[in-house]
């Protein structure tokens, strides 16, 4: 049995399995199914050689049971809170932070809910936007950010040129 360190893992489970945060229960199932099929060694093909089977199985364990669940999206929010995650963003729809309000006094960018359509549901901080976003490799960042009211995840795409007003030098 491997060890599976989540620091070590670019992809999430809802990555590793195609499935958005909000997918049912059978459509990970369905999902899972399909992958496992995929991966018969006469259709191996790009996909398996990036994602073991063991990660599958994990990903599919931890997803299909609703504790773990619970107890896996708290752990990926806290890890992409704290260190940023270097996700490349499969399976999230992809917004750019000009359909975000700036709120200059709590130095934060705001957006409704695109599903549970929620005021302020998406929030984003200068510091997150300054220190987890994760480099597109053409000038641009992504970051993923998360409902808090229906933990809807997306994925937010953006520019350096966020002001910020500290001049501390
Ligand atoms: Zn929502």
């Amino acid at each position: 049995m491997t060890y599976i360190d989540s620091k070590e893992i670019s992809k999430s489970y809802y990555e590793v399995l195609l499935v958005d945060s909000q997918a049912s229960e059978a459509e990970i199932k369905a999902s899972y199914k399909k992958l496992l099929l995929s991966t018969h060694p006469d259709k191996t093909g790009e996909y398996t050689s990036n994602n073991s089977i063991t990660l599958m199985k994990e990903a599919y364990k931890t997803l299909v049971d609703p504790v773990l669940k619970a107890e896996y999206d708290e752990s990926l929010t806290r890890t992409i809170q704290k260190q940023g995650f270097n996700l490349n963003g499969d399976g999230l729809d992809t917004y750019g932070l000009n359909e975000f309000d700036i709120e200059e006094d709590d130095e934060e960018a705001v957006v409704s809910c695109p599903r549970c359509q929620i005021a302020k549901g998406m929030v984003l901080s200068e510091e997150n936007l300054a220190e987890n976003g994760t480099s597109d490799g053409n000038g641009g960042y992504d970051i993923i950010v998360q409902c808090s009211s229906c933990s809807l995840w997306i994925k937010v795409k953006y520019y350096e040129e966020i002001e910020t007003d500290s001049e501390d030098e």
